[in-house]
């Protein structure tokens, strides 16, 4: 399957020794800081010896314990479940994992209920007052980028009336 954007940044800008060092050492005394030769304590089964190895070029954890291969993303997901009882998607931990390395997503899914944000009411209701007067919708980032960057009156208004069928039925209005 093909990664996405966001889940490619993650994976490059997310080393594996640093996660663990972030996440595994402070969760238990037998975790010693992984040094930059990439081999510790598997939080993922009885370890004792180090038998968890960090495939550098890949990025990418190997248990010779119990056999857990993983890269961040999904190690992170496995660890949050197990140590905090915390159920990840894959979308939720890299945004998780993007907020503590500073990693800037990009936003992929424009209508999605996480993008509303009221601020865009404001500029929908002077662009085009006939177009929403009677609705109360939240806006999408989509009208300050695609459609705020239509020139042309008429298409715009017509994208704003399709989008608007999507909101409504998104929303069950
Ligand atoms: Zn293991």
């Amino acid at each position: 399957m093909k990664k996405s954007k966001n889940e490619v940044s993650i994976l490059k800008g997310v080393p594996l020794i640093d996660w663990y060092n972030k996440f595994v050492v402070p969760s238990g005394n037998k975790y010693r800081v992984m040094t930059e030769k990439g081999v510790g304590v598997c939080p993922f089964h009885d370890d004792h010896d180090p038998s968890l190895k960090v495939w550098g070029s890949k990025n990418v954890f190997h248990c010779f314990g119990c056999g857990f291969t993983g890269d961040v993303i999904i190690t992170h997901m496995r660890f949050k479940k197990l140590y905090h009882g915390e159920k990840l998607t894959k979308e939720e931990a890299i945004k998780q994992l993007a907020s503590i390395w500073g990693i800037q997503l990009i936003e992929e899914d424009i209508i999605s209920d996480k993008s509303i944000f009221k601020e865009g009411i404001e500029y929908i209701q002077k662009d085009i007052p006939s177009v929403f007067n009677d609705l109360n919708i939240y806006s999408y980032s989509i009208f300050n980028t695609k459609i705020g960057k239509v020139n042309d009156i008429n298409k715009r208004i017509k994208m704003y009336q399709d989008l608007d069928i999507r909101i409504v039925s998104k929303i069950g209005g």
